[in-house]
Order: structure tokens, then sequence, then C-alpha cells
């Protein structure tokens, strides 16, 4: 059943919108939209990656920040390419998920405290956004299948392959960054001086 409850707007192409309504009535449309929160919300990653790399003390970490920019650049780069198949100019619509999955991580960047108590803070954050871009990106990557965009399905599951990658490599440097005997000890020793 149509749902009507929004406002009426013209359309050409099924994908024109007024304001920043936009009325879901074919799969392409949910594409074109989760597309664009997708290309909003890696623009965003773009500028928040050197900020954490910056933020890391671990030289691993760093490092992983570093190349998942690169990454990151290329998956902005990948989502202009499907936009293109699409005959679609690349547009961001805001990914205010990405926005409060960044805020929280800042708030994270800015504390005192243990190093390592502050990376594997860090890396929560880190992952948290790419399980966000896990979830999209193999979402837009079955809609690019079941619209036979098979160019465009190439280019979002080595997208998704890529982020995989990424929060597997954050697991690893979790553990080695956090060595909990070493933690907990600290933790003793400073119960009564608050850092
Ligand atoms: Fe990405
Ligand atoms: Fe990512």
């Amino acid at each position: 059943m149509e749902r009507t409850g929004s406002p009426k707007f013209t359309t050409n192409s099924g994908t024109k919108r007024k304001g920043d309504i936009m009325k879901l009535n074919t799969l392409k449309t949910l594409y074109i939209n989760e597309l664009r929160d997708l290309y909003n919300a890696e623009n965003q990653l773009v500028k928040a990656l050197p900020k954490m790399a910056k933020a890391a003390s671990s030289q691993g970490l760093k490092q992983a920040f570093e190349k998942h920019l690169e990454q990151t650049e290329s998956h902005v780069e990948r989502l202009e390419q499907v936009f293109q198949e699409l005959d679609e100019k690349p547009k961001g619509k805001t990914c205010h998920a990405m926005k409060g999955l960044i805020e929280e991580g800042s708030e994270i960047l800015h504390k005192d405290g243990d190093e390592s108590v502050i990376d594997a803070g860090i890396i929560v954050a880190a992952q948290k956004v790419e399980h966000y871009e896990i979830a999209s990106y193999g979402s837009v990557r079955t809609f690019a299948q079941l619209l036979g965009k098979d160019r465009s399905a190439d280019l979002l599951q080595t997208t998704l392959e890529e982020e995989s990658e990424t929060n597997e490599l954050l697991n690893k440097l979790a553990e080695d960054i956090v060595n909990p005997e070493a933690l907990v000890e600290s933790e003793l020793v400073g119960a009564s001086s608050e850092r």
C-alpha cells in the first residue's frame, strides 16, 4: 500500500526532490537515497580519520588510520563511479548517524588518561563506524545486484571487503594494544590519583 503522508512533488525520473523529501516508490530511489547517505558519510570520514590518526598513541593504530584514509578516499571515488552508472550527479545527504558516531568518537580524542585506554576507546569508536559502513555497503551492493548494475555491485563489494578488513585489523590491534593485566594494574595503582 502506498503511503501518502509526505508532501507532493513533481518528478520526471522518480528521484527529483522537493526540499529533502524523496518519495520511496522504487528500489532504485531507495538505492540512490542510500548512496547519497554513504557519499556524505565517507566524506565526513575523510575529515575525521586524520584526527583519529593524530590522537592515537600506538604506531600500529596510527598507520591503520592512515591506510584507511587512503582507502576511504577511494571509497568516495567508487561511489562517484556508481552514481555515474546511474547517470546521477554524485551528491551527498547529511548522514546523521555518521555525524553522531564521529561526535562520540571525538569526545574520546580529547580526553586525558592512560594512552592504551584511550587507544582502546578510539578503536571502539572506529569499529562502530566500520560496522555502520558494513551494514550500508552490504545493502547497496545487494540493491545494485537486484537492479542489474553489475559494475556497481563489484565496486561496492570491493569497498565492503575493505571495510571488513579494517574491522578485522582493529580487532587485532585492540588485542595488541590493550594488555588487560597492565590496564587493571595501572587502574589499581592510580586509584587514589585520578588522572
Ligand atoms: Fe569507507
Ligand atoms: Fe571505513
